[in-house]
């Protein structure tokens, strides 16, 4: 039985991908210039591993324009719009009822998110 490592392997290769995504959004903005900093924006919904994702990163910037960039990962929480008073709220994950009335019909509209945020270059470029 030797499967075990191998679906470990997959599911850093699932952040690897991910995180090359975001790379390359980051080099874009930065038109190919230095960069020091990024921060990407992952939801709870979005399936993704924040320890996998950060590893990713450690793996991939080495070499590139973001080598020695120091990655922030935003966690948000899971973001709901009640369909009773059209609030919009935040909760905690595995709660959902809406703070202004009490319902718990909140449709999801947040949480499942993985986006580049920002970057930081060098002032001196
Ligand atoms: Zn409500």
């Amino acid at each position: 039985m030797d499967s075990d490592g191998k679906s470990d392997i997959v599911e850093s290769m699932h952040e690897l991908g991910l995180m090359n995504h975001l790379l390359q959004d980051a080099l874009a903005a930065a038109r190919g210039g230095p960069v020091c900093g990024l921060s990407v924006r992952v939801g709870p919904l979005s399936g993704v591993v924040v320890e996998a994702l950060q590893f990713a990163f450690e793996a991939l910037s080495p070499g590139s324009p973001a080598a020695g960039a120091t990655l922030t990962i935003l966690e948000t929480r899971p973001s709901f719009r009640c369909p009773d008073c059209q609030t919009r709220y935040e909760t905690p994950l595995g709660a959902y009822q809406c703070p202004a009335c009490g319902g718990t019909a909140g449709e999801l509209c947040g949480g499942n998110e993985l986006e580049l945020v920002s970057i930081e270059v060098p002032d001196h470029v």
